[in-house]
């Protein structure tokens, strides 16, 4: 049996969500099987299914595959225009999909009043900075082998979207670095959810960009930043479930008021998490919480 799917950025993204849900459940596949089902664009998430034993590359590197043979991978901001998946089936038979990232066109956003000393630091904060920077691209590596994915993401906080995935940023007339993650505006203490399970890998109060920062490890290099929080209430090392509270949105670090900044990663690439949730109620969409954002 040879099966191979391939499913465009087109896809509802509720029906993706819904197939994989179908799927998880169901066992591995036999014999060469390859099984594809996600968004080839970039920023998308693809998941994966083959057999039990299969060893597979994404460009070179190495995927881990799970013992049932479930795998995922991610493509960041800019990448393709194309991507290399080998997959070794343990029969010897290994199989070269080039698939092909869709491009995106990213806007750009200006965002004035920010506390200065964030936008252009000096050397002794820049230094700070970039320790902080190292703690969080430590705590996005790889560490849970469990699929705490399979059960799906869903929004950390409803409220009107204020910063998308990928905007170029001109921060108090400065250009700087992309926006990387999606920015939901909610009042002050709005409790946020884990958007999906896994294992707390950093929580900290006072880094200077992010301010309270919390990294949920959902396995397979798959991982979620919730950034700006008021409060922190989970520790490092803790399991949580979907839906569990683990902060309160706030406007700490670099912010213009109080909103979640919700940033996903595989590996080192940067993700949209907006491509793996239900679209925004319309009613939070609505709400007359002003647009803060960063
Ligand atoms: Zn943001």
């Amino acid at each position: 049996m040879r099966v191979f799917l391939l499913s465009l950025a087109v896809a509802a993204l509720a029906a993706v969500t819904v197939a994989v849900a179908t799927l998880a459940a169901g066992s591995a596949l036999a014999g060469n099987a390859l099984r594809l089902e996600g968004h080839y664009t970039q920023g998308g998430l693809v998941y994966g299914w083959t057999e039990p034993g299969a060893r597979v590359t994404l460009d070179g590197t190495a995927v881990p595959v799970s013992p049932g043979g479930r795998f995922l991978f991610g493509f960041g901001r800019d990448a393709g225009p194309t991507a290399l998946l080998e997959i070794a089936h343990p029969g010897g038979i290994t199989d070269r999909q080039t698939l092909t990232i869709e491009p995106r066109v990213y806007g750009v956003q200006e965002i004035e009043g920010l506390p200065p000393s964030t936008v252009t630091p000096d050397p002794a904060l820049q230094e700070r900075i970039a320790a902080e920077n190292a703690r969080v691209a430590a705590a996005r590596q790889p560490q849970a082998a469990v699929e705490y994915w399979a059960g799906g993401f869903a929004w950390p906080v409803e409220g009107p979207i204020s910063g998308v995935y990928g905007t170029g940023r001109i921060l108090n007339g400065e250009p700087r670095q992309p926006h990387y993650g999606v920015d939901v505006a909610a009042p002050e203490g709005t409790a946020v959810a884990a958007p999906a399970a896994g294992i707390v890998t950093l929580a900290e109060t006072g880094m200077v960009l992010t301010g309270g920062t919390i990294v949920i490890d959902h396995g397979q290099g798959l991982s979620s930043t919730l950034m700006h929080l008021s409060a922190v209430l989970v520790p490092a090392g803790r399991f949580v479930e979907q839906g569990t509270i683990v902060g309160k949105v706030g406007a700490t670090g670099r912010a213009t008021g109080p909103h979640l900044d919700w940033r996903m990663n595989w590996r080192d690439a940067r993700l949209d998490p907006a491509l793996l949730v239900p679209p925004m109620p319309a009613d939070a969409l609505a709400s007359d919480q002003p647009a803060t954002g960063d």
